[in-house]
């Protein structure tokens, strides 16, 4: 079973994606929580080229992430589900199609196909998109803003709408949640969804 979670920066992600996992192991699941980029050793040292590097050439970052996922998919995730575990990542290929694509100048076409030769078409089960305003997820974000976290306010708009375009193409697979309710809120409808998904 894979899982992503999706949505702009500050969304609450990361507090969602540890619920589930606690939930899934309590029901005895194997879990492997990653993220992307960074979720193993190569994607870490690409994780700080994209967030501490400098400018990059936005083919040369969409090709960076492409990397950071062909590597994570080949040795974590695949392995993980050949053994019949839970794996829900922080972020996958819906983050590249609204940032690369929806945020900069590349299509979502040219974006998608890079996203299924670095996976070899790999695709989670369920998506879940946590959505909320820019000014919302603006406001929880804590501590200094990093290199893509400090660009300007329309690019986050255009990421949050290409987010919500994707999941609205695909319902069987993306679930949209409204991240502005309180965090049990939040988790009682992933929850609601995910029973849906063992049943
Ligand atoms: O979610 P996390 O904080 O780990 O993401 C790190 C940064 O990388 C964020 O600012 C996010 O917007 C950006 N990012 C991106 N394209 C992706 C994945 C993440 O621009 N495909």
């Amino acid at each position: 079973l894979f899982i992503s979670f999706e949505g702009v920066d500050g969304v609450g992600k990361s507090t969602q994606v540890e619920r589930l996992k606690d939930y899934l192991e309590t029901l005895g699941r194997t879990v492997v929580v990653t993220r992307e980029p960074g979720g193993t050793a190569l994607g870490s040292q690409i994780r700080y080229l994209l967030l501490h590097g400098g400018d990059v050439a936005p083919r040369a970052e969409a090709l960076l992430y492409a990397a950071d996922r062909a590597h994570h998919v080949a040795t974590k995730i695949r392995p993980a589900l050949e053994r019949g575990e839970v794996v829900i990542s922080d972020r996958y290929i819906d983050s590249s199609l609204a940032y690369q694509a929806g945020g900069r100048e590349l299509t979502q076409m040219q974006v998608r196909e890079l996203s299924q030769f670095a996976t070899d078409n790999l695709w989670p089960v369920r998506t879940y998109l946590l959505d909320m305003s820019f000014e919302q997820s603006r406001m929880r974000l804590t501590g200094k803003p990093d290199r893509l976290e400090s660009a300007g306010s329309e690019f986050f708009i255009r990421a949050r709408q290409a987010f919500l375009d994707i999941a609205q193409a695909e319902p069987e697979r993306c679930c949209i949640v409204d991240a502005s309710q309180s965090i049990e809120d939040v988790w009682s409808a992933i929850k609601d969804d995910v029973e849906g998904l063992l049943s």
